[in-house]
C-alpha cells in the first residue's frame, strides 16, 4: 500500500514502537501509590516536560502553562469551547468539526470568513469582533487547515483579538510536528494538539492553557490532571506522545525538507502533465506535506476507489468525517464551485514515504 493520507493519521514512529514494548504489559496507573503507580506518574510527567519543550514553553516557563492530557484533539477543542459558552465565540468557517459543530444551537458562535486562498479574512474578523458586547470573548482559529494545509495568519489574529480583549485559542492538531510552534513567540492563551498526527498513538491529545485562567472540567471523576480532566491516564500512549515530541525536535528540519521535497515533486509533475489541475492554496504558506488537488471533470469518488484498487490511499476532503462523501465545506467557504469541489482529492505525505512511492503514485494517477 502507498499510504498518502498522513493528515488523517500517520504511522507510529519506529523508535516509539520499540519503546512501547517495554511498557506494554505493565499495569501503570499514574494515581496508584505503589512502585508501578510511581513509575506511571514519572512517565506522565516526563512526557509533559517533552511536550512543553516542543511548544517552546521550556522548563523555565512551565509554571505559566498547564498541559492537560485528554483522549483526543477533539476533546481538547471541546474542553475549551465548552468553557466559553457563556461568552461570545469567534471561529473561522474552516475549523475542524470539533470546533465548527458549535455553530448549531449556539447563536453566540460567530463565523469568520476566509478568502479565496484559504486564509482568514482579517478585515471581516475585525468587523465582527469590534461589533460585539462586553461579554467574555474567545477567538478560535486553527493554525493550519487539515484539508488544504493552508497556514493561518495567527500572529495577525492574535493582534486583532487582543485589541478587543479576547482570549485566543488555536487548534494546532495539524500544525504540530510539521511546522515550528513556539508559545514564547505567539501569545496564545490556549492550544489543542493530538499525538497521532506526528508519530504518536491515537487516543491521546492535550489542551495547553495559560495557568492564570481557571477552566471548568467537562469530565468529572477521580480528579486526574489537576481535576481538569478526570479519567485514568493512558500512560503508554502519553509516553509515546512525549517521545513523538522529543523525536520531532531532533528531526524537524530533516522531516520538513523530506516532506516538502516529495510534495513539491508531486505537484510539479501533476501541473506539468495535466492542464486542468489546480492546487488549492498554491501561492500561500502551507504545511510541507499537504496537497489538495482539483482536477476538473474528474470525479474524486471514482478516483479514490480506482486508486485504492491499485494500492494507493488518499483522501476525499477530510478523513475525519470519512464515510460521508459530500462536497468539502472548506472549499465551499473558499468560493470553489461545486463542480470543482467534486473533483478534489487530498494527498498528504508523511516522513515514511519515499520518492519512488511518489513516482509510482504519479504513474498510477496518469493511468487511471
Ligand atoms: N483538529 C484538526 C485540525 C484535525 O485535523 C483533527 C483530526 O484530523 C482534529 C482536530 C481532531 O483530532 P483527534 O483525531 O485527535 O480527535
Amino acid at each position: 500500500m502507498i499510504y498518502l493520507d498522513h493528515n488523517a493519521t500517520t504511522t507510529i514512529h519506529p523508535l516509539i514502537k520499540e519503546e512501547w514494548l517495554q511498557y506494554e504489559s505493565m499495569p501503570l496507573n499514574a494515581s496508584s501509590v505503589h512502585s508501578y503507580g510511581q513509575r506511571g506518574r514519572y512517565i506522565v510527567e516526563e512526557a509533559r516536560k517533552r511536550l512543553a519543550n516542543l511548544v517552546g514553553i521550556g522548563r523555565n516557563n512551565m509554571r505559566d502553562y498547564a498541559i492537560t492530557f485528554t483522549a483526543s484533539g477533539t476533546e481538547a477543542n471541546n474542553l475549551i469551547m465548552n468553557n466559553f459558552l457563556d461568552g461570545e465565540i469567534f471561529i473561522s468557517e474552516i475549523e475542524h468539526p470539533s470546533i465548527f459543530e458549535y455553530i448549531h444551537n449556539h447563536d453566540n458562535v460567530h463565523l469568520i470568513k476566509v478568502c479565496a486562498d484559504g486564509r482568514l479574512d482579517l478585515d471581516h474578523f475585525e468587523k465582527l469582533i469590534s461589533q460585539n458586547t462586553t461579554k467574555r470573548k474567545l477567538v478560535s482559529v486553527m493554525m493550519a487547515n487539515n484539508e488544504t494545509g493552508v497556514i493561518q495568519p495567527i500572529n495577525e489574529v492574535i493582534k486583532i483579538a487582543k485589541k478587543y480583549d479576547a482570549f485566543v485559542h488555536s487548534d494546532a492538531v495539524q500544525a504540530i510536528g510539521k511546522i515550528k510552534l513556539d508559545l514564547q513567540e505567539l501569545d496564545l492563551d490556549f492550544i489543542s494538539i493530538s499525538a497521532h498526527k506526528f508519530g504518536g498513538m491515537q487516543g491521546v491529545g492535550a489542551l495547553i492553557a495559560k495557568t492564570k485562567y481557571h477552566l471548568v472540567p467537562q469530565i468529572l471523576g477521580g480528579g486526574q490532571e489537576k481535576s481538569l480532566r478526570s479519567g485514568t491516564e493512558h500512560v503508554q500512549a502519553i509516553h509515546a506522545f512525549g517521545k513523538a515530541a522529543e523525536l520531532y525536535e531532533q528531526e524537524a528540519k530533516e522531516r520538513y525538507e523530506h516532506m516538502n521535497l516529495l510534495r513539491n515533486k508531486l505537484e510539479a509533475v501533476l501541473l506539468d502533465n495535466f492542464k486542468d489541475i489546480k492546487i488549492v492554496g498554491f501561492d500561500v504558506d502551507r504545511l510541507p506535506n499537504t496537497s489538495l488537488i482539483i482536477h476538473q471533470n474528474h470525479d474524486a469518488k471514482s478516483k479514490l476507489i480506482a486508486l485504492d484498487l491499485r494500492g494507493v490511499a488518499v483522501s476525499y476532503g477530510s478523513a475525519c468525517s470519512s464515510g460521508k462523501v459530500e462536497n468539502s465545506r472548506i472549499l465551499k467557504a473558499m468560493g470553489v464551485s461545486d463542480a470543482d469541489a467534486k473533483s478534489a482529492i487530498r494527498i498528504s505525505v508523511g516522513t515514511s514515504n519515499t520518492e519512488s512511492e511518489i513516482d509510482r503514485f504519479l504513474e498510477i494517477y496518469g493511468e487511471i
